[in-house]
């Protein structure tokens, strides 16, 4: 399979498309104390539709994240199905947490003993 077949699902809709049909949203991973960015590693992939609605929103030449108002992009990155939020806010990040107890923990299913082993709580 050669670099111009390769598929990936959109971050926002989850529709399959090739890849190189995808925008890339890659910001990285800063500090960014007292956002709600802080550490979080931004980078999603978007279909046409997607990041048009993205971008008609966002501000323009905002491909900087540092003139990225957090507050937007973190509530649109909050849109996402939450595999899609998974490796932006967790397994991109410092955190402690296994996907599949990030996707729980958020859904709200973590109990208090696995939070308190994951020390999440004490
Ligand atoms: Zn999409």
């Amino acid at each position: 399979m050669g670099f111009l077949d390769e598929k990936c699902e959109c971050s926002k809709c989850c529709e399959v498309h090739l890849t190189y049909n995808l925008h890339c949203i890659d910001f990285g991973r800063e500090d960014k104390y007292p956002s709600m960015l802080d550490g979080v590693y931004v980078s999603f992939k978007l279909c046409d539709p997607c990041f048009r609605a993205f971008d008609k929103k966002c501000p323009k030449d905002s491909n900087d994240v540092s003139v990225f108002p957090d507050e937007y992009l973190y509530n649109f990155i909050k849109t996402f199905p939450l595999e899609h939020q998974e490796p932006i806010f967790n397994s991109g990040c410092n955190t402690y947490l296994s996907s599949e107890d990030w996707i729980r923990d958020e859904r709200g299913e973590l109990s208090d003993i696995e939070k308190r082993e994951y020390g999440m709580i004490v």
